[in-house]
C-alpha cells in the first residue's frame, strides 16, 4: 500500500492555524510590536489589541471582560484554576472532587496537591464515560473546596452533564471548574448556562496558535495569583503578554463560534458516517464513548485482536494521521486512564483508534479511511499475537 494522500484526523491533539488567524497575528510581530505596559502610541496599540480580544473571548463564553485572564494555554489555565483555588482556600478545606477521565492537565495538578496533603476524589464514570451528577453530590463534604469536571473528553469525546454537576456544587457552596478546551467551537459554551466559576480554554484546539489560552474566573471566586511579577492580567498572571498569540486566539474564537452551528452539523453527520462505516465493515469492533452525547468531531473505536500503535504506524504509512488511547510504549501495555475508567473489556483494550475531524476534512477523506481501514485491521489480525488470525 503506497502513500496516496495526506489526511489529518487528529484535531483533538491540535488544529492548523487558519490563514485569517495567521494574517491577523503577523503585524504584531514586527510592526505593532510594542509592550502593552509601556506608555506611547505603539504600546497602546498592542494594549488595545489585547483588550479587544479579552472582550471577544468574554462575549464568546458569556462572561465579562474582567473575568477573562490570558494564559500560556489550556494546561496553564487548568493548573491555575486547581492550584489557585487550593491555595486560596486552604484554611476552609482540603478536599477536591474531580473525575477519573480528566485530561492530565487536571489530574496531575490534583496529584501534586495530594502530595501536599490535599485529598482528591476521582469520580468513576459509566461505560460511556459520563460522570453521574449524583456521584458528585455524594462526594462533596464540608471540606470540599473545588469540583472540577471537564465539559467534553478529549479521548472518547463524551460530553459531561456539567450544568447539573455545577448546580450541585453551587448548592453546597463549592466553586466549579470545567476544562472546556475541547468544547469551544464544538457546542455553545456559556459560563452562566454551564454554571462555571472557572473555565479553561486553549487557542490551538480551535484554529488558533499554540501556547496561548485563557482562564475564566467568575467575579468573587477565591483564586490565588498564578505568576508573580509585573502587573499584567491585573497582577494575577504576571509576564509580558503574548500579544501575537492573543490576537490569533481572538480571531480564531470569533471564527470558531460563528461557524459552529453549520460546522457542527456537518461534523456530526460525517462522524456518524465514519462510525457506522467502521462498525459495519470490521467485525469485533466497538465504539468507545457515548453514542450520542459526544463531540461532533470525535470517533473512537476499539478493534479486538490488534494493537493501537500498530494501527497508527500502518495508517501513517498510508498518509493518515490519527491517535490511540492504547500505547504500548510502556512495558505494561496499559490502555489509557480514560479507556480504563470506562471499563473497556480487556480483549478490546489494546486496539483503540481515535479519529478527530476538522473543517478541512472532506467526504473523500472519510471514503479513503473507510477503504483502507478494513485492510489495515485485516492484515494486523492476520499477524496478531493477540489471536484472531484467520
Ligand atoms: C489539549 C487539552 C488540554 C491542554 O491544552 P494545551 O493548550 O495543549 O496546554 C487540556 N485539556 C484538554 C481537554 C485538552 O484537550
Amino acid at each position: 500500500m503506497e502513500r496516496r494522500r495526506s489526511v489529518y484526523l487528529d484535531h483533538a491533539a491540535t488544529t492548523p492555524v487558519r490563514p485569517e488567524v495567521a494574517r491577523a497575528m503577523l503585524p504584531y510581530f514586527s510592526e505593532r510590536f510594542g509592550n502593552p505596559s509601556s506608555l506611547y502610541a505603539l504600546a497602546r496599540e498592542a494594549k488595545g489589541a489585547v483588550e479587544e480580544v479579552r472582550d471577544r473571548v468574554a462575549a464568546a463564553i458569556g462572561a465579562s471582560p474582567e473575568e477573562v485572564f490570558f494564559t500560556a494555554g489550556g494546561t496553564e489555565a487548568d493548573n491555575w484554576a486547581i492550584k489557585g483555588v487550593a491555595a486560596a482556600n486552604r484554611r476552609k478545606g482540603d478536599h477536591i472532587v474531580t473525575s477519573a477521565i480528566e485530561h492530565h492537565a487536571v489530574l496531575h495538578p490534583c496529584r501534586a496537591l495530594e502530595k501536599q496533603g490535599y485529598r482528591v476524589t476521582y469520580l468513576p464514570v459509566d461505560e460511556f464515560g459520563r460522570v453521574e451528577p449524583e456521584r458528585v453530590e455524594e462526594a462533596i463534604t464540608d471540606k470540599t473546596i473545588l469540583v472540577s469536571v471537564m465539559a467534553a473528553n478529549n479521548e472518547v469525546g463524551t460530553i459531561q452533564p456539567v450544568a447539573a454537576i455545577a448546580k450541585i456544587a453551587r448548592d453546597r457552596g463549592v466553586p466549579f471548574h470545567t476544562d472546556a478546551v475541547q468544547a469551544i467551537g464544538a457546542f455553545p459554551v456559556d459560563v452562566e448556562r454551564m454554571g462555571a466559576d472557572l473555565l479553561a480554554l486553549s487557542a490551538h484546539k480551535f484554529g488558533g496558535p499554540k501556547g496561548v489560552g485563557a482562564l475564566y474566573i467568575r467575579r468573587g471566586t477565591r483564586v490565588g495569583t498564578f505568576m508573580d511579577g509585573g502587573a499584567q492580567e491585573r497582577g494575577r498572571r504576571a509576564g509580558t503578554e503574548n500579544v501575537p498569540g492573543i490576537v490569533g486566539m481572538g480571531k480564531a474564537i470569533e471564527i470558531a463560534v460563528a461557524e459552529m452551528p453549520q460546522k457542527s452539523v456537518w461534523l456530526a453527520a460525517t462522524r456518524d458516517k465514519l462510525i457506522r462505516g467502521i462498525l459495519d465493515s470490521i467485525p469485533d469492533t466497538r465504539l468507545n464513548g457515548h453514542p450520542t452525547e459526544r463531540l461532533p468531531n470525535n470517533v473512537n473505536v476499539a478493534f479486538r485482536y490488534v494493537e493501537g500503535e500498530s494501527i497508527l504506524l500502518m495508517l501513517d504509512a498510508l498518509g493518515i494521521a490519527a491517535s490511540t488511547g492504547s500505547a504500548c510504549t510502556s512495558a505494561s501495555l496499559e490502555p489509557s486512564h480514560v479507556l480504563t475508567a470506562c471499563g473497556l473489556p480487556p480483549e478490546h483494550a489494546h486496539g483503540s483508534l481515535r479519529l478527530t475531524l476538522g473543517s478541512r476534512n472532506t467526504g473523500e477523506d472519510v471514503d479513503y479511511v473507510l477503504e483502507v481501514l478494513p485492510q489495515v485491521i485485516g492484515r494486523l489480525r492476520e499477524i496478531s499475537p493477540l489471536g484472531g488470525g484467520m
